[in-house]
């Protein structure tokens, strides 16, 4: 859902039949949206409004079945068009026509519709399919969770691949319905507002909402045994929380920390402003992984965050997202420190504001304890690379170039800052340089040199950027550890995303 001139249906439909243009004209969509990191992510040509994905799934057998029909507007004159997509598909439909369909590559699949579709043109891509999310492997991986009672979808960058034909890549927001059926006593989590739930014959549906645009990885699919809290925040928003029944040890330390959404979310509201949703909560199923994700309106957290106890700070961290990340996404995946910085950052401001630690008392920790020599200074935040871009360096070098901007500007434009920057850009997109312009308008003071310094040179920042910077210590035998130093370092997992280590990279 990029932003565009609306024109009228009418009015565009009279001028395609004034200047009908010739076959000639109509040309494939990119297989990709342009984004150098992931080539293969998303697609050109096209920009979809909304999703509707109508689902079953089998929670004893991992088969999913579904129906997506998907709401697009054409940006070029398309002979035919990708979507991002793995399972097998059984037809497809545009406009009502059937379409012929091929699979390119191990996540596109290529739609040839009946006729070209004209430029500016409003497209209903129907497609229906099934496979068994688990067995479906690209390049080696599948995002894909299987659990002893269901499976989840949540992962970065990729994850709707395995359960839903989409253009994959943030550039291309949408709303969506999410509605799906299984066994009844099984629950299936989504994004967004619960608007029904209704049993028959054995299988219960349930149909999710997501009212504003949404990246299709934060797009979640939970379905298991879960007990299930529900509430409301005092402003009225409704908060859904669900837990595995199967967490073991760690339920109670899950509850002690998600129960506490609300809360978090109403810390968050006064320093980046406004929640941008109109739903909250958070899932833990059963799942081996040890990473958390921010899915749009409802974080995933992997039930390994909690092995040590509760840890609200990645709470913070995952809520922090809705305003930086999913409100405001990246534009490429290069700019994935206007996410990550940000979020890590908030759980400085978090330890600050409980007494555990300042954010500048972090900040000279962080500093002191990664020696010039540490590779920890050879990744640059502001470009980190496909390889490097979930690097801790990402978040916590990142962390410490908001530090650095906070000391350069004052308090009162620094918070100015986080405060406007969500709402400028809010349900859009932005990149790293967007963010320096803005902080330069917002503080009138010229600040491409520190962010040059603390974003893109790789090495480590020295006197006397460091100085400015508040960091004045080098060694980490000369700063007390902050209280809240190893529950936000038990968060360095959240970009531990395991594929990149265990099966390399996708992409
Ligand atoms: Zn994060």
């Amino acid at each position: 859902m990029h932003r565009r001139l609306i024109v009228p249906g009418a009015i565009a439909a009279s001028l395609l039949l004034a200047i009908p243009a010739s076959a000639a004209d109509f040309t494939p969509g990119a297989s990709g949206i342009g984004d150098p990191y992931y080539p293969a992510s998303g697609n050109g040509g096209y920009d979809v409004a909304h999703y509707d994905l109508r689902l079953k799934y089998q929670p004893g057998t991992d088969l999913l079945e579904g129906t997506a029909t998907i709401n697009a507007r054409t940006t070029q004159n398309l002979s035919r068009f990708n979507l991002d997509f793995g399972l097998t598909v059984s037809e497809v439909r545009v406009n009502g026509k059937k379409a012929k369909f091929a699979r390119t590559g191990d996540q596109e699949l290529e739609i040839t519709p009946a006729a070209g579709l004209p430029k500016g043109a409003d497209v209903t891509v129907v497609v229906r399919y099934a496979g068994k999310p688990s067995e479906l492997k690209v390049n080696g991986y599948t995002a894909w969770h299987r659990t002893p009672d269901g499976g989840v979808a949540a992962q970065e960058p990729e994850a709707a691949v395995w359960w839903f034909p989409s253009n994959d890549h943030p550039l291309d927001k949408a709303t969506y319905d999410v509605s799906v059926s299984v066994p009844d006593g099984t629950q299936a989590i989504s994004n967004g507002v619960l608007r029904s739930q209704s049993s028959k014959l054995g299988w219960t549906r349930f149909n999710w909402r997501s009212n504003k645009p949404q990246a299709s990885y934060l797009t979640t699919l939970a379905v298991g045994k879960f007990d299930i809290t529900t509430d409301k925040t005092e402003g009225g928003l409704p908060v859904i929380n669900a837990y595995s029944k199967d967490l073991g040890d760690n339920a109670g330390a899950a509850r002690a920390s998600i129960e506490r959404t609300a809360e978090v979310a109403e810390w968050l509201e006064t320093v980046f402003g406004e929640y941008p949703f109109n739903a909250l909560g958070g899932y833990v199923p059963n799942v081996k992984s040890s990473y958390a994700l921010e899915t749009q309106t409802r974080p995933f957290y992997s039930p390994a965050a909690f092995n040590n106890g509760s840890n609200t700070s990645i709470v913070v961290h995952e809520l922090a997202h809705q305003w930086y990340g999913d409100s405001v996404s990246v534009h490429g995946w290069k700019d994935i420190w206007v996410n990550e910085g940000f979020a890590r950052y908030s759980q400085w401001l978090w330890s600050e504001k409980e007494g555990e630690g300042t954010a500048q008392e972090l900040a000279d920790h962080v500093y002191a304890q990664r020696p010039a020599d540490d590779p920890f200074w050879t990744v640059k935040p502001g470009d980190p690379g496909p390889d490097d871009q979930f690097h801790t360096a990402v978040y916590d070098r990142g962390a410490l170039a908001l530090q650095a901007l906070r000391n350069e500007i004052g308090d009162e434009a620094f918070f100015a800052i986080l405060k406007g920057w969500p709402k400028a850009h809010a349900y859009g997109n932005a990149k790293v340089g967007d963010f320096v312009k803005y902080a330069e308008k917002t503080s009138g003071k010229p600040l491409a040199g520190l962010f040059d310094t603390w974003l893109y040179q790789p090495t480590r920042p020295e006197a006397p950027a460091a100085k400015a910077a508040g960091l004045t210590r080098s060694s980490a035998a000369h700063t007390a550890e902050p209280k809240s130093w190893k529950k936000i370092a038990a968060t360095n997992t959240v970009h531990d995303h395991g594929h990149e280590h265990e099966h390399g990279r996708k992409h």
